[in-house]
């Protein structure tokens, strides 16, 4: 296993401290991985500053050509990084493999081919004696800093669209899930030219903070918590650098009374619990009409009873361990202090789960009332509570009372029900009678405290490019 930093094209020992890679789905250490010293974060800025001088005057179809063979190459190794992926998180691994890998591949691809369609709006006499076009340029360096939930695939999502519109990018991986970013620096670096694409490693504080008050540095683009996102804020103010913030979420689930409640169950089954709750979309906090509540719970309750909680390489298992002790006990913390209020009722779960790793049980939380902390804050975690609206205007006003505002679904077989809902809900994104589904053709980014910036989508190229003005006096 590589455990270099990755800078000017060349693999170096990171200078800085030593982290330890932990198996979340035993306990064990897997690897020590040195981070980035403040020197290493430096040269990582000045190799990507020089490297711009070329790849920022290369053509769309050059990068769209090496994004393309990036993908080809990730797929020919998919196995490989979704073993490492499972081994580093905790995915069931036939999760990894058949649903991440191939999104991942697809969202170069799509950058690829977005590459070479980007262009401006206008072109014309504007000023009589004057012609003026509209240019995309690229940002110039970009700081990404990934989080560890979805290790791989968020790093796609904020280098693609990067490099695609001729950024060059100094990454910055999780501290605790750095194993599949340093596998794909094996691969960039065949394809890509040296300086194009850094990688340090290390911790939030010492690695990445640097990192995003860096004055070489033009953009950061974070995908994190809301606290961070706010930390990496305040560093871009000394040289006003444009920022791109994808933070948490605490997706409503609006169940009208004429939804088909199997399709609800076996949406927040699957949707609520993937990737063991640990999403920033999560089907986490329903809102049930009063005529389907009591079904909806003992439903859902039935069903999730039924996931299989279990170490990732296990046939069959849905439900992995949660990333660390750290976030176990956090998850565990919600569950006691919702447990420990009279109206609130486990239906199912509420317990960690057996073993070394740091498994907790798929959970329900029945009865929550709005100002509940578990209907209000994110957990994180596999916990989905459920709460009783009285009509359509309090379901949407709870739902939108939230600091958050990434995502929302709402169930009904009433289309125009459904369509008034997702016109009032302040969410980046609402699905109707589903949840979670993703294309790379569509954006994926929050509004209020969620942050703000897209990712995937031609959306995502604008926020990663400048539109510039060009006049000629003719
Ligand atoms: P985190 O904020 O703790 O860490 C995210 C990254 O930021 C890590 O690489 C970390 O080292 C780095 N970091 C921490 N402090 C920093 C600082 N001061 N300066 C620069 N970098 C710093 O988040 P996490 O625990 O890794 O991930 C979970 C969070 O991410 C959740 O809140 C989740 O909702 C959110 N998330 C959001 C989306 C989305 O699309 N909106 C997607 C996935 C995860």
């Amino acid at each position: 296993m590589q455990t270099k930093l990755f800078i000017d094209g060349q693999f170096v020992v990171g200078a800085g401290a030593e982290e330890e890679i932990l198996n979340p789905a035993t306990g064990a250490l897997i690897a020590k991985i040195p981070s980035a010293s403040k020197e290493q974060i430096d040269q990582a800025v000045a190799a990507a500053t020089r490297a711009f001088k070329t790849w920022g005057r290369t053509t769309p179809a050059e990068r769209s050509g090496m994004l393309l063979k990036l993908a080809d190459r990730i797929e020919a190794e998919a196995e490989a990084f979704a073993k490492l992926e499972s081994l580093n998180c905790g995915k069931p691994y036939p999760r990894a493999l058949e649903d991440e890998i191939p999104a991942i591949a697809d969202c170069f691809r799509f950058f690829a081919g977005a590459a070479r369609c980007m262009s401006g709006s206008a072109a014309g006499e504007y000023l009589a004696g004057y012609t003026s076009m509209i240019r995309r340029d690229p940002v110039g360096v970009v700081a990404s800093i990934a989080p560890w939930n979805y290790p791989l695939m968020m790093v796609a999502w904020k280098i693609a669209p990067a490099l695609a519109a001729g950024n060059v990018v100094v990454l910055k991986p999780s501290e605790q899930t750095p194993l599949t970013a340093l596998k794909l620096a094996e691969i960039m670096a065949d394809i890509f030219p040296a300086g194009v694409w850094n990688l340090v490693l290390g911790r939030g504080e010492n690695v990445g903070a640097p990192l995003v008050s860096h004055p070489g540095v033009h953009m950061t683009s974070l995908t994190g918590d809301i606290a961070t996102g706010r930390k990496v804020l305040e560093a871009a103010t000394g040289t006003l650098k444009r920022t791109h913030l994808e933070l948490g979420g605490k997706a409503p689930v609006i169940v009208f009374d004429d939804a088909d409640i199997a399709s609800v169950v076996e949406g927040v089954r699957t949707f609520g619990y993937y990737n063991a709750g640990q999403d920033c979309t999560a089907a986490c906090r329903i809102y049930a009409a009063p005529k389907v509540y009591e079904k909806l719970a003992a439903d859902l309750a039935s069903a999730v009873s039924t996931i299989k909680l279990g170490t990732p390489e296990v046939d069959g298992v849905e439900l992995g361990p949660l990333i660390s002790e750290r976030q176990r006990a956090r998850v565990s913390s919600f569950v006691e202090r919702a447990r420990a209020q009279k109206h609130v009722e486990i239906l199912t779960g509420g317990n960690p789960g057996a073993g070394n790793g740091f498994f907790y049980e798929p959970t329900v939380v029945a009865g929550a009332l709005q100002e509940d902390e578990i209907v209000q804050r994110e957990v994180f975690g596999p916990v989905v509570s459920i709460t009783r609206f009285t009509d359509v205007e309090q379901a949407i006003d709870w739902a939108n009372d939230s600091q958050y505002g990434l995502a929302s679904s709402v169930w009904t077989q009433n289309i125009s029900k459904a369509m008034q809902a997702a016109a009032r809900l302040q969410y980046g994104c609402t699905w109707i009678n589903t949840h979670f589904m993703l294309a790379s053709e569509m954006p994926h980014g929050g509004m209020k405290s969620s942050g703000y910036g897209k990712d995937l989508s031609a959306y995502a190229l604008e926020d990663y490019s400048v539109a510039r003005h060009v006049m000629v006096k003719l």
